[in-house]
């Protein structure tokens, strides 16, 4: 992938590119993208950006009555769509028409802020997130009017009434036998393939999760926030491309069934020194886990801050049927060491790794905006870090089990159980967010936020159907 504007322009003319897609991410994290000629490219194009947006349709984005605005491609990112011919895409920042500088509601433009905020406080960060996702042959929705109920039927290759050969999984015991049983690693593998041919990742692993049916993994190499934000759209973009392909769905929503695993985004992070020389997380003396201080101190601003980063890292309303005992997600504010019931997990896999030392954040769910998802993780570290906020003794038990007495002794706390809920703590606990998150952004965030949860609390669900009938 091209480095720097020159080579981009040199990509597009040794592939032949004739069209170029320019991609954004909209509020709420769903990437966004319109299409223009290659020969519209020249040395000015990365600078001066392309007048091709109208924000006034994009969620979250501008106002009908000033809706022009400037996409500028960042040359980094620019690659070729395989499964296209002759055409490349390329991530772009925002910039409002008219000369006025950049939006301040782009996902980007604050995963921006967050990494000058870190540096001129003398840090960087490293992230690294655990995709997980459902692919399913087929999903039928019967939504489309308001009328018309609430009902879908979900048809997974790998279910139990489908042909597969006489092969099915048992019970959430998806991970990891190898196929026929799983039947997904095709799909799997061409995406990761993509990834790293084209895409520029360097892949860790991809495995089936513990879902019954249709659940996968994909883990790629830690990087910078803004970096590995981009990387979590392209991801997400070229699984549902490749699933696509073979007429299948890919979702990143985190519950799609009731009484199965979920999907959560494991954020694992790392503050280092700004020359990135030393890992601040790591001290080879601490007997427990060989987490310092400073790893600590950013365990508790995270904890701290646990209950309002949810309005954030898990923002959907579905989130929160994820986020219940039983499905190791996480429940309730505590961290250990490898206990998967704490929502933050100091991973000890290796002893006396400076580089390996993080912590793995499992509320997270890939329904997230990443851009907003990173930056709000880090701000709620630094503050700890800053504020020097004891994260408590870490909880070795299964925390699911502990009577309501015992949680409350060891300052345990629960997370929120609705957007909503999550939405108020977001209202009340924000300034630790503010240095990077403007006052617009927030808003609009709620805003859009509150809706999502207004409207679907006004469906009647099918289950309550079920359920109330006979009343
Ligand atoms: N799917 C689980 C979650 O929702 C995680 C399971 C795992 O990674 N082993 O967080
Ligand atoms: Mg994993
Ligand atoms: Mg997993
Ligand atoms: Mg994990």
């Amino acid at each position: 992938m091209p480095s720097n504007a020159e080579e981009a322009l040199k990509f597009l003319k040794d592939n032949k590119i004739e069209w170029v897609d320019l991609q954004f991410t909209d509020l709420p994290g769903r990437l966004q993208h319109v299409t223009i000629p290659a020969s519209d490219f020249d040395e000015n194009s990365f600078k001066e950006g392309f007048g091709k947006l109208d924000g006034s349709s994009i969620r979250g984005f501008t106002m009908i009555y000033e809706s022009d605005m400037i996409l500028q491609p960042i040359p980094q990112t620019m690659s070729i769509i395989p499964w296209m011919n002759g055409v490349a895409r390329v991530l772009t920042k925002v910039y409002w028409g008219g000369g006025k500088g950049r939006f301040e509601r782009d996902p980007r433009f604050i995963a921006e802020e967050a990494e000058r905020t870190q540096e001129e406080q003398g840090y960087t960060s490293f992230f690294g997130p655990e995709l997980e996702f459902f692919i399913f042959d087929r999903v039928d929705l019967d939504v489309a009017l308001p009328q018309s109920g609430t009902g879908y039927k979900i048809y997974a290759r790998e279910s139990p009434w489908h042909d597969n050969g006489g092969f099915m999984i048992r019970y959430k015991e998806g991970y990891y036998p190898a196929p026929p049983i799983d039947q997904l690693m095709d799909i799997r593998v061409e995406a990761v393939d993509t990834l790293t041919k084209y895409f520029g990742f360097i892949i860790e692993a991809t495995h089936h999760e513990v879902a019954t049916a249709g659940q996968g993994e994909i883990d790629f190499r830690f990087s910078t926030l803004a970096d590995t934000a981009d990387k979590v759209q392209t991801l997400k973009y070229v699984l549902k491309n490749v699933a696509a392909k073979h007429n299948m769905v890919a979702t990143f929503m985190p519950k799609p069934m009731y009484g199965d695993n979920g999907t959560g985004m494991h954020t694992h992070f790392s503050l280092w020194t700004k020359d990135t020389k030393k890992n601040l997380m790591y001290d080879p003396n601490d007997e427990y886990a060989e987490i310092s201080q400073t790893g600590r101190y950013a365990i508790g601003g995270i904890l701290t801050h646990a209950r309002a980063l949810s309005a954030i890292v898990s923002p959907t309303v579905n989130s929160y049927r994820r986020l219940v005992p039983g499905f190791e997600a996480p429940v309730y504010t505590a961290w250990s060491k490898s206990n998967r019931s704490a929502i933050i997990r100091v991973p000890s896999y290796y002893r006396g790794m400076e580089k390996a030392k993080r912590i793995e954040y499992r509320a997270p769910d890939p329904s997230t905006n990443p851009y907003l998802a990173f930056s709000a993780i880090l701000m709620a570290a630094l503050d700890g870090v800053n504020k020097k906020i004891d994260p408590g003794d870490p909880v070795d038990e299964n925390i699911y089990h502990l009577t309501p007495d015992k949680r409350k002794e060891l300052g345990i706390r629960e997370l929120p159980r609705s957007l909503d809920e999550a939405l108020d703590e977001l209202e009340s606990d924000n300034e630790f967010l503010k240095p990077v998150f403007n006052s617009s952004m927030l808003n609009v965030y709620v805003d859009l936020k509150r809706d999502e949860a207004k409207t679907l609390q006004m469906y009647p669900h099918p289950m309550e159907l079920y359920y109330y009938m006979d009343s």
